[in-house]
């Protein structure tokens, strides 16, 4: 059968107003309830009527925040072809920081509101198992105010990826089990029976949804796995693992775009791992060239011909297609090569791409003859940066003054960058300094 490269995902039809429409009826639904149930009529009343209202509202608010966070995280590929994988997780991250503040508001309002006549103990009391499903909810509260917690950066960074992860999905654990006391407590769901069927059929669905897209996925990728048709190697500590199957035939995929590669070998297979596309994708197969950095991906560099590997992907949105008709730079720090050698296989002629090569030191450059031959192809031009930062001509590469001597018509140019994440930002702020617009500079945002 004729080698020919995978289809493309498409582009999602979903636009920005169609999002911000969903966020907004839902809000307006969930504060419509609460004013419905008298929520403002709290307000001219008695201290206790105030807070009361007011543990009403962050409590309705704080549930909103945690069912779009769940929604991001669906992987649905009407939001990740729109917004990228990167964009989405870090919104997640964010609506979990917001649903964290709202969730200890809502216990402050509660603990207030309570506590008249009875004192702050009584309340915390009551809160916490006196009154029905609420010792649940307050091992949920506490599960979701851990999982925020190590969610943080400083905390993260003392954890595995991995760690972070499995503690990061108990947050499932802790919504359920805080469930309940919505619906049996407080004015919203305990009396309304419609407002208690929309929020129960809300979750319902929006769990459904997790478990077809986010977790069926991962079924749909394990019932179709590709098999590692070579392992080549191409710098100190670095391999090109090229995965093939008859599957690939229905995939779609873009060059730059990244799958979640997870070993099919005893002790491994819990694990995923994201690596890019190090060339365009088609059904002769999918090129990764993996850096071993640590556990997992060294196990990839040394991973054997045949091993069955379950591909989750294609994801990001950071591919040569933001070039279009303009000439493009190319920027790679390290491992970031790989996509940009991909990236460089679609680009047109048209393009004269000129790429920036950053790396530690020779024995760490990979794919240097095969970019050479794609620029040439294309009339560009390839730049080496080789070297410890110390050791540089310069002392900034990426300052304004470096790109524009090197690069005149810099401006006009479509900047994409790959590699780690401090030389993506200087690439970043010197190419925006140097007058290209925010929206020609293309690169995947660190989610971890
Ligand atoms: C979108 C994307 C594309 C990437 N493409 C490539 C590539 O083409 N080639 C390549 O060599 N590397 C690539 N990486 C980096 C690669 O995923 C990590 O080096 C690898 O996951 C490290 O795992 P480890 O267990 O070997 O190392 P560890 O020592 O466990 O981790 C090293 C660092 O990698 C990150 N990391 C670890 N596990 C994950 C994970 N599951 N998801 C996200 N980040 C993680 C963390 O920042 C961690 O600090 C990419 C990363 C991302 C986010």
């Amino acid at each position: 059968m004729p080698v020919r490269k995978l289809r493309s995902p498409g582009a999602s039809q979903i636009r920005d107003t169609d999002v911000g429409a969903v966020i907004g009826f839902l809000t307006l639904v969930v504060v419509g309830m609460w004013w419905h149930h008298g929520g403002m009529n709290g307000f001219g009343n008695s201290i206790v009527t105030k807070m009361t209202a007011l543990d009403q509202i962050t409590g309705l608010l704080c549930s909103e925040a945690g069912l779009l966070g769940l929604i991001l995280v669906t992987r649905t590929p009407l939001l990740e072809r729109k917004y990228g994988l990167d964009r989405l997780l870090n919104w997640h991250r964010l609506l979990g920081v917001a649903m964290s503040l709202l969730l200890i508001l809502h216990i402050v309002f509660s603990v207030w509101a309570w506590s008249t006549p009875g004192g702050v103990f009584n309340a915390v009391k009551s809160l916490t198992g006196g009154e029905s499903y609420m010792a649940l909810t307050a091992v949920g509260t506490l599960i979701i105010l851990l999982v925020t917690l190590s969610s943080l950066k400083w905390f993260r960074n003392q954890l595995s990826y991995e760690m972070w992860y499995f503690i990061h999905l108990t947050v499932y654990v802790g919504l359920a089990m805080s469930f309940s006391h919505q619906i049996v407590l407080g004015s919203d769901f305990a009396t309304d029976k419609l407002a208690r069927w929309f929020w129960v059929g809300m979750h319902v669905f929006i769990i459904l949804w997790i478990i077809w897209s986010r977790w069926g996925s991962l079924v749909r990728a394990s019932m179709r796995p590709l098999r590692v048709a070579s392992v080549t190697h191409e710098a100190q500590g670095v391999t090109s693992v090229v995965l093939q199957g008859s599957h690939l035939q229905q995939h779609r995929a873009l060059a730059g775009q990244f799958y979640l590669l997870r070993q099919v070998v005893p002790g491994r297979w819990w694990r995923a791992n994201p690596f890019s596309l190090s060339s365009v994708p088609t059904t002769a197969g999918l090129r990764f060239t993996i850096k071993a950095r640590g556990e997992a991906s060294e196990a990839m560099t040394k991973i054997r011909v045949g091993t069955k590997v379950i591909a989750e992907g294609p994801y990001g949105v950071c591919t040569p297609d933001a070039v279009g008709d303009k000439k493009a730079l190319l920027v790679a720090g390290g491992v970031g090569i790989g996509p940009i050698v991909s990236y460089l296989e679609h680009l047109k002629p048209s393009s004269e791409p000129i790429v920036l090569y950053r790396a530690h030191s020779n024995k760490e450059v990979s794919h240097l003859e095969e970019i050479e031959a794609l620029v040439k192809a294309r009339n560009g031009r390839v730049h080496t940066l080789i070297g410890p930062r110390a050791k540089l001509k310069v002392a900034d590469p990426f300052s304004p003054k470096v790109l524009l001597k090197l690069i005149p018509d810099l401006a006009s140019r479509v900047v994409m960058v790959a590699g780690p994440e401090s030389m993506v930002k200087a690439v970043q702020r010197g190419s925006k300094a140097a007058g290209v617009p925010s929206e020609n500079i293309h690169a995947e945002r660190a989610w971890w």
